[in-house]
């Protein structure tokens, strides 16, 4: 059947038809020329069918056995004419519904023969293109559908062994080939190394050589794929690769992924010999495409998968707690340490923090919302009687990232402190009341030279600034170790004007103006009256030491949201910025050229103390030259006054 249309066309004239068979052996009309066979009858004819098939049929419809005959050769590229005598209107339509093509009817005349038998070429021959069209439009069909299916195989998987087998049976499927395979270059791109192989069926598997799994790039006729970008096809012959192995023809496709190349898809025929066509190097290209993304897109999840690997590694051997929330406070990720601290089981990942997490210190945190790249800080101490050091970073892109540092041995440190510091200031303090005692008596048993009666005042100057510097640290030390205050309703306005009484005469005695503004409506507080008043004292008696006499000393209070705000301003020397930060810490003095006021550094240390312990916050402002002002803010509501950690703010000062 793979006769070409200008070759002569093969007639089987079956029935006794002389005239016909001598009009075709002698015609020579145009391009038709015929290859005439005989048959007396239908079982004959049917013999020869398959040996000979012919393009014509010409049947005597006299003959046994025609309409089994016609309905067997129906379905075949064959055209059917039937020959005889003339036959009624009525039969012509009973044998044109059983396929006959067309009719020779004697008597006949050799023009109308060739007449008829060339149409009837020409109709069976465009169905069989047609046919032949339909068929590759078919296949061709089923191989975009075969494409697509891969296509979504790999889109749905994120692992090489479940999308390597797809890819080389469609590339098996779309080629016919007997054999397909998947190279991928290693790191260096020097070498290729077989991922996949696949056979077609049983036979051609058995058959299959044992293939090295290890090629050179450099000196391979697959390595050339890589090297050129290009496919190689061989084919049809016989052909000797440089692996050794013997074969009819085959096809490599690079695997190309934006640009690069991650190795090659080939297939190959080593028994039947049938070469690749251009159509299959399209569709191989086609799914090597698909494939070296989807290759690419596996490597690039290991990848990531491997650096979450070591990152989640890394946060889960850290010894401080570690956890991250969204910006929505759902928790999305703790270490082993603080799931340990905070006795919380793995599952509680991905809920709310508010929901697993109630300890107020934790929540007074997350309130406080700092925003991107800032960090807020508090202590927490935990059931377990551990403290913390929690701090608190927006991150942009994941949320809050809360870091805690164990700070329990710093506290008991500073516990210990205390307490020595207390015990000494104590024993301190019996000797040198009875010193002072003795040095106050000394003029009156006696009279004193004016340069005893100097010395006797040095030494009781010295002795005040100790007794002092003593009474504070005993102060302080109480105030750290949570020495339980008394706590009761009392009123601002009244501890604000009792502190204004006490300062008045140094303000007046350096010609300072205080101004206050005072509203009597403030509403009421809960603290200790006796250590608010010593806060305010502190801040009032700074502000008329670090201001030149003439200043003026301003006590403002104003209520605002649940909260009395007092500020002390001054017009005084004012605080470097590189001091602000660490005024409130013990012993810091500024220093400056000439400064003559004395004093422990202890007294605002003192005040931040208190403060912290009525809930409450204190910080600076400051302008050298200019005058400072310090804010104290107090909640209005009632608070626990022993918390021993209360929520530390912006840097306590700035
Ligand atoms: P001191 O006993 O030295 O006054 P404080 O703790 O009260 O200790 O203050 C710490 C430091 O802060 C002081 O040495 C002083 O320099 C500075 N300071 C405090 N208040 C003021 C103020 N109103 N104006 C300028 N500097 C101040």
């Amino acid at each position: 059947m793979n006769r070409r249309e200008t070759d002569s066309i093969r007639v089987l004239i079956v029935g006794d038809s002389p005239v016909l068979a001598q009009t075709l052996a002698t015609a020579e009309s145009g391009s038709l020329r015929f290859e005439v066979h005989t048959v007396p009858s239908i079982p004959e004819a049917e013999a020869l069918l398959e040996l000979l098939p012919p393009e014509l049929v010409l049947v005597d419809w006299r003959l046994s056995g025609l309409e089994g005959f016609l309905e067997r050769i129906r379905s075949q590229p064959i055209g059917r004419v039937i020959t005889g005598p003339l036959l009624s209107a009525t039969e012509v339509v009973r044998l044109v519904r059983l396929g006959a093509h067309d009719f020779l009817l004697a008597p006949h005349h050799p023009d109308e023969v060739l007449e008829c038998l060339g149409r009837t070429v020409t109709l069976v021959r465009e169905r069989r293109r047609m046919a032949g069209m339909a068929e590759r439009l078919q296949r061709q069909l089923q191989q975009l559908s075969v494409l697509y299916e891969v296509g979504q195989t790999l889109t749905a998987s994120l692992r090489l062994e479940e999308i390597l087998p797809p890819i080389v049976e469609a590339a098996i499927y779309l080629t016919r080939a007997e054999e397909g395979s998947v190279w991928l270059l290693d790191e260096t791109s020097e070498v290729l190394h077989l991922r996949i192989h696949r056979s077609r069926d049983a036979k051609t598997s058995s058959a299959a050589p044992i293939y090295p799994t290890t090629i050179s790039v450099a000196d391979s006729l697959l390595g050339r794929a890589v090297r050129t970008g290009r496919p190689i096809r061989l084919g049809p012959g016989t052909h000797k690769l440089d692996t050794g192995i013997l074969v009819r023809s085959l096809l490599y496709v690079p695997l190309r992924a934006h640009g690069r190349i991650l190795g090659v898809l080939g297939v190959l025929n080593r028994l039947q010999e049938m070469a690749f066509s251009e159509s299959d190097v399209h569709f191989l290209t086609m799914l090597g495409d698909y494939a070296a993304v989807a290759i690419e897109k596996v490597r690039l999840f290991e990848a990531i998968q491997a650096e979450k690997g070591k990152l989640e590694a890394i946060l889960q051997g850290i010894e401080e707690p570690v956890l991250v929330l969204d910006f929505q406070e759902t928790l999305i990720l703790m270490n082993r340490s603080a799931r340990q601290h905070l006795g919380l089981p793995p599952q509680v990942q991905g809920q709310p923090f508010r929901s697993v997490v109630s300890h107020p210190d934790f929540l007074s945190l997350i309130d406080r919302k700092p925003s991107i790249g800032q960090t807020v800080r508090q202590e927490i101490t935990l059931p377990n009687r551990l403290t913390f050091q929690a701090s608190l970073t927006a991150v942009e892109g994941v949320g809050y990232v809360m870091v805690m540092q164990d700070i329990t041995y710093l506290k008991e440190l500073d516990r210990i402190k205390s307490e020595f510091v207390s015990i000494v200031s104590h024993d301190v303090r019996t000797p040198l009341t009875t010193i002072r005692g003795y040095v106050s008596l000394l003029p009156r048993v006696g009279p004193l030279n004016p340069r005893q009666q100097e010395f006797v005042e040095k030494v009781e100057r010295a002795m005040q600034t100790i007794v002092e510097l003593l009474n504070n640290l005993l102060d302080l030390s109480r105030l750290e170790s949570g020495y339980a205050l008394s706590m009761e309703t009392c009123s601002l306005v009244e501890i604000l004007n009792d502190a204004v009484q006490i300062i008045r005469p140094q303000a007046e005695g350096k010609q300072h103006t205080m101004v206050l503004e005072i509203p009597t409506d403030l509403p009421s507080v809960q603290g200790d009256p006796r250590r608010l008043e010593q806060v305010f004292l502190n801040l009032l008696s700074n502000a008329v030491k670090y201001t030149p006499p003439g200043g003026r000393i301003t006590l403002r209070a104003r209520e605002q949201e649940g909260y009395i705000a007092v500020q002390v301003s001054d017009t005084g020397v004012g605080i470097p910025p590189s001091d602000l930060p660490h005024i409130f810490s013990k012993f810091y003095r500024v220093r400056r050229e000439g400064e003559t006021a004395e004093g422990t550094g202890l007294g605002l240390a003192i005040v931040k103390s208190i403060v912290e312990r009525h809930g409450g916050r204190v910080w600076a402002e400051s302008e050298v030259g200019k005058g400072s002002t310090f804010t104290v803010l107090l909640p209005c509501r009632p608070i626990h006054s022993d918390i021993p950690s209360m929520p530390r703010v912006r840097g306590d000062s700035a």
